[in-house]
C-alpha cells in the first residue's frame, strides 16, 4: 500500500501516519522529520534547510525530491509506504510520478485531510512535542500530567520553531499557493480521496481507514 496524505500543516497528518503506520507495518516518511533531524544533526542538509523552514517556507524543490527518491528505495518501501508532507508543489507531484513509474510502482490514494484555517492556527500555536519519543501534547486539548514533560517518558516537551503565529500564517500562504493546487491534480489521476480531520484522533483514523480499505 502506498499512501500519501494531503493537507494543511496542523491537519494531523503526522499523527494519522504514524497510526497506519503501526497498523500495516510499513514505513512513514515524513520529509519534515527528515529535514528536522537534519537541522539538530547539523549536516549539509540541516545548514541548507534550517532557514527557509524557520521562515515558513519551502526548501528548494531538487533538495526534498532528491531525498524521497533514495528514501522510497530502500527495501523497507517494498510493501509500501506513507509519504507525509512530500509532495508539497507540482513539481515535487510529477518527479514522484516519474520515479515512480520507473520503479514500476503506483500510489494508491492520496488522502486530503481537510481541516479550516482557524483551528489550524489554533491547534499548531498549543502544540508541543516530547524531544524523546515524539508524543504529542496541546496546552487546551491534551496537556500533559506535568507541565512541560512528557507523561508516557518523561521526556521534555518543546515547540517547535515553525510553531509560532507569524510562521504558521506564511506556512498557511504556502501551503494555499503551492500544496493545495496537488489536490485537482491527485484528482484528475482519479485517487484523491478527502477526509474530514475534525473530531478526535480515533474519529480521523476510522475516516482514514475507510478510504483506504
Ligand atoms: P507542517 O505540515 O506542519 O508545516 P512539516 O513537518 O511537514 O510541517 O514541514 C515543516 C517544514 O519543512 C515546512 O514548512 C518546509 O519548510 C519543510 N518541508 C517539509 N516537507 C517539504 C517538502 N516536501 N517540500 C519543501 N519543503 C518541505
Ligand atoms: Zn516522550
Amino acid at each position: 500500500m502506498r499512501l500519501i496524505l494531503l493537507g494543511p500543516p496542523g491537519a494531523g497528518k503526522g499523527t494519522q501516519a504514524k497510526m497506519l503506520k503501526e497498523k500495516f507495518n510499513i514505513p512513514q516518511i515524513s520529509t519534515g522529520d527528515i529535514l528536522r533531524q537534519s537541522v539538530k544533526d547539523n549536516n549539509d542538509l540541516g545548514i541548507k534547510a534550517s532557514s527557509f523552514m524557520n521562515l515558513g517556507q519551502l526548501v528548494p524543490d531538487d533538495v526534498v525530491i532528491g531525498l524521497i527518491k533514495k528514501r522510497i528505495k530502500q527495501v523497507d518501501c517494498k510493501t509500501g509506504f506513507i509519504l507525509d508532507g512530500f509532495p508539497r508543489t507540482i513539481v515535487q507531484a510529477e518527479k514522484l510520478s516519474e520515479t515512480m513509474t520507473e520503479m514500476g510502482l503506483k500510489i494508491d490514494k492520496v488522502l486530503d485531510l481537510e481541516v479550516n484555517a482557524k483551528e489550524v492556527i489554533s491547534r499548531l500555536a498549543g502544540r508541543s512535542t516530547c524531544s524523546d519519543c515524539g508524543g504529542m501534547y496541546h496546552e487546551v486539548t491534551c496537556p500533559p500530567k506535568v507541565s512541560g514533560f512528557c507523561d508516557s517518558c518523561g521526556g521534555v516537551l518543546a515547540q517547535r520553531q515553525d510553531d509560532n503565529v507569524e510562521t504558521i500564517l506564511k506556512r498557511l500562504e504556502v501551503y494555499q499557493e503551492s500544496t493545495a493546487p496537488l489536490k485537482q491534480f491527485y484528482e484528475k489521476q482519479g485517487n484523491l480521496k478527502a477526509v474530514t480531520a475534525r473530531g478526535s484522533v480515533e474519529e480521523i483514523f476510522s475516516r482514514v481507514l475507510e478510504m483506504v480499505k
